[in-house]
């Protein structure tokens, strides 16, 4: 039978901003909610960005919205994908979350200074003064004024009642509505048991946790809104044909800025846009995108990427990408998005994290019948309550977001751009780091060092064959085939069939005849006679590659490259934290090993395909070794693809970008290292998190049963607990600054 294949529309992802969220429970409900919109394939709702990213197919933005209402939440406005959007949505996002702290602040300012009379009138009893007893009714009042003030607390958890279903607001709400009911009823009979003042305090304390967790999370968006600063807000646009005249110009807003505009920057000034120098002599600083801090000398012809910063002379730069197209835009969009995903382990925490809330209920309604049938109603309400308000989700769900958030932000600061949260997760366990060599261990910058034909009238048609190939390759070696074929001054051939054999040469047709540029033994095995030549030998660093023209050898390109520098260093400090390093190349055996012992690395496999390349990696995770694969090239890609982290260099191809789970913004394998000393960071944040979450939760809840702990006692420790989490999450960010120091300091020796 045979079916009609309809097209499937493409897989899209969404960033929907949602208000109302406060803590894990709500998560659970958001993601729960959007997870059942026809189209959706996976949804991952971060608490500390407020906002949900959802993957599907035809997504629909009003069904997505009514779900998230139906869950009790509201989604806001999508910002439009236009040139702008994403820098609006992160101000909004920031915005919302400056707004949350403002009312947290004025709602804890209304509050407090009603709680305040309100605790000396309940508690200067102990120190034996007597008040009329009217000033019960006062204490009514203060009260009522205090958790009038935490309105916002009582509207969220009515809400999730609505939607069946129980907040952290709920808990709150609930313990402060029974202390209260219970006291007026109290005070009407005419009876003691005034429990207004822990009710109040409950309410401004928790006011109190979420002006401090508000406060702190704004810093946890720290990095991601460092990149978006980035660029700056105004333009000089040059108008037409303004170059030569100086003052030709005009200022615009960086959005109007397009395609194709000249633009003048001063000196000092960061770029708008990405683009081409046309004129004038400078340096460029890329310190603040990609960590790298030598600034690099720039003229005309040279690229310039949108917010990394002119040095000392003015230029003029037509644009090549502005807005939302630009290196920056992409930059901030994956960090962004790498913060707000979910691995494995997170979920699971959060599943925890989503049957908390009706686990306390229980717990509460327990241990308050207990108590009501062991000693009364009092007790039974003391304990009830102090269950309810000492029980945190909050810092359960705030947990692993928050470090993730500031584990990415710091990555990406280090040069290290991760794709989500299971990269940096497996990046934290890794224990291989196997490197490409060319253009990873070394620069990739080919320029020919010598030629040797099997006989000299070959020597031209060697250069010329062989360029008139690599017209069409992308392999770095091309490049200085090319250079050389033009300083030379030899004809420029046309090929046609040209065809790569990745991780062997080119082969294609010119004026009629077959042309392989390659491996040695790759020519040998398409059958081209060797006879009685013998591969050149080779000064150290160098390489080189047969040429053939059908069956005839006619000798080979000899080509140096250029090893990192910062080589050396990358592998000790990878070997420093007990890791297994090793040199993966396609090239020739002595060319391998004599580098990987210039760089410390033991480990060579050399004359590797990429399918042995694939194999490798394969082999090695097998035995259970979790490798991160570093390469550059269309040769690394599978590799790159099957490991437990595919990192990319910056400047390579993009498919090896594509296949990778880690991109380095700029191409310094150092920032391997740093970036799996910052998964670690982020692993070890994560775990003391979540071993504090859980470890208050189980400690306070016994004793809040047991009724050792105070009502008003537990919810300033209930208060504090979340904001611990987020300070906690944030010393990461700190950590980073001693640890990246060094990493400057060595540039450039
Ligand atoms: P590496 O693993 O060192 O990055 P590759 O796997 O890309 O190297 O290539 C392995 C070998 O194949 C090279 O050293 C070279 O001899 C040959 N080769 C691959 N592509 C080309 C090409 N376009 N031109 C010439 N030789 C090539
Ligand atoms: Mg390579």
């Amino acid at each position: 039978m045979s079916q009609v294949a309809t097209p499937e529309p493409d897989l899209e992802t969404k960033v929907l901003p949602i208000e109302g969220m406060t803590c894990a429970s709500c998560v659970a409900k958001v993601e729960r909610a959007l997870g059942q919109v026809a189209g959706v394939s996976s949804v991952s709702v971060s608490l500390p960005l407020l906002q949900a990213q959802i993957e599907g197919r035809a997504l629909n933005s009003a069904d997505l919205a009514a779900a998230v209402a139906e869950a009790g939440f509201r989604a806001l406005e999508e910002s439009p994908d236009d040139e702008t959007g994403l820098l609006a949505r992160e101000a909004a996002a920031l915005a919302r979350r400056e707004g949350e702290r403002q009312a947290a602040g004025r709602a804890l300012a209304a509050a407090l200074p009603l709680c305040l009379p309100l605790l000396v009138l309940a508690w200067s009893g102990l120190a034996g003064v007597s008040w009329p007893a009217w000033t019960g009714w006062l204490q009514a009042f203060l009260c009522t004024g205090v958790l009038w003030a935490g309105a916002p607390i009582y509207f969220a958890a009515a809400r999730a009642l609505g939607s069946w279903s129980a907040t952290m607001d709920t808990l709150v709400a609930l313990g402060t509505l029974a202390a209260f009911g219970a006291s007026l009823v109290n005070l009407s009979m005419g009876q003691g048991g005034l429990h207004f003042a822990p009710a109040g305090m409950i309410v401004t304390l928790v006011l109190l946790g979420r002006a401090l967790e508000a406060n702190a999370q704004a810093e946890t968006g720290a990095a991601l809104r460092g990149l978006l600063t980035l660029r700056p807000e105004q333009a000089r646009r040059l108008l037409e044909g303004g170059e030569s005249e100086g003052p030709a110009e005009e200022e615009v807003p960086v959005s109007a800025l397009r395609p194709g505009d000249l633009v003048r920057i001063l000196p000092g000034a960061s770029f708008p846009c990405d683009g081409v120098v046309t004129s004038g002599q400078s340096e460029v600083s890329s310190a603040l995108l990609t960590g790298e801090s030598m600034p690099a000398p720039v003229g005309p012809g040279d690229r310039v990427t949108t917010g990394t910063l002119n040095g000392s002379a003015a230029l003029v730069v037509r644009a090549t990408a502005t807005g939302s197209a630009t290196r920056l835009a992409e930059i901030a969009r994956r960090v962004s998005a790498a913060q707000g995903s979910k691995s494995p382990a997170t979920r699971l925490a959060d599943r925890v994290a989503g049957v908390f809330v009706p686990a306390v209920l229980l717990l509460a309604l327990l241990v308050a019948t207990a108590w009501g049938l062991h000693s009364g109603r009092e007790a039974a309400l003391l304990a009830g309550v102090a269950v309810l308000v000492v029980a945190c989700p909050c810092a359960l769900g705030l947990a692993t977001p928050t470090a993730l958030v500031v584990g990415v932000g710091r990555a990406a600061a280090e040069g290290a751009l991760v794709r989500d949260a299971t990269a940096l997760e497996a990046l934290g366990q890794a224990t291989h780091v196997l490197f490409d060599k060319t253009g990873t261990l070394t620069e990739g910058r080919f320029r020919v060092s010598g030629l040797d034909p099997t006989s000299a009238e070959r020597e031209g048609p060697l250069l010329a064959l062989a360029a008139a190939l690599e017209a069409q390759s992308e392999h770095p070696i091309a490049a200085g085939i090319l250079a050389a074929r033009d300083e030379r001054g030899l004809p420029n051939m046309a090929a046609t069939e040209v065809q790569a054999q990745v991780g062997l040469g080119v082969e294609g047709k010119v004026v009629g005849k077959t042309v392989r540029v390659g491996r040695t033994s790759w020519l040998r095995d398409a059958g081209v006679e060797l006879g009685q030549a013998e591969e050149p030998s080779l000064e150290p660093g160098e390489t080189s590659v047969a040429v053939s023209r059908d069956q005839e050898l006619l000798g080979w390109i000899r080509l140096a490259d250029t090893p990192r520098p910062e080589s050396r260093e990358a592998v000790e400090r990878l070997q420093a934290l007990g890791l297994e390093v090793e040199l993966l190349s396609g090239d020739r055996r002595e060319v391998a090993e004599f580098l990987g012992a210039k760089w410390g690395i033991t480990r060579v496999r050399a004359e590797v395909s990429p399918e042995q390349k694939l194999q490798v990696v394969e082999e090695l995770e097998a035995e259970g070794a979790r490798v991160v694969m570093v390469g550059d090239g269309l040769n690394d890609a599978p590799a790159l693809a099957r490991a437990s982290v595919g990192v990319a260099m910056g400047q390579g191809a993009d498919v090896a970008k594509a296949s990778a789970s880690l991109t380095l913004l700029r191409d310094d394998p150092r920032v391997v290292a740093a970036a799996i000393e910052t998964a670690r960071a982020t692993r070890d944040t994560i775990r003391q998190n979540l071993a504090w979450a859980f470890g208050y939760n189980a400690i306070t809840l016994p004793l809040a049963s047991l009724k050792i702990l105070h009502p008003a006692v537990a919810a300033g420790a209930m208060a504090m607990s979340s904001v611990i989490v987020v300070a906690n999450s944030l010393r990461l960010r700190r950590r980073s600054k001693a640890k990246a120091r060094p990493l400057a300091e060595t540039q450039g020796q």
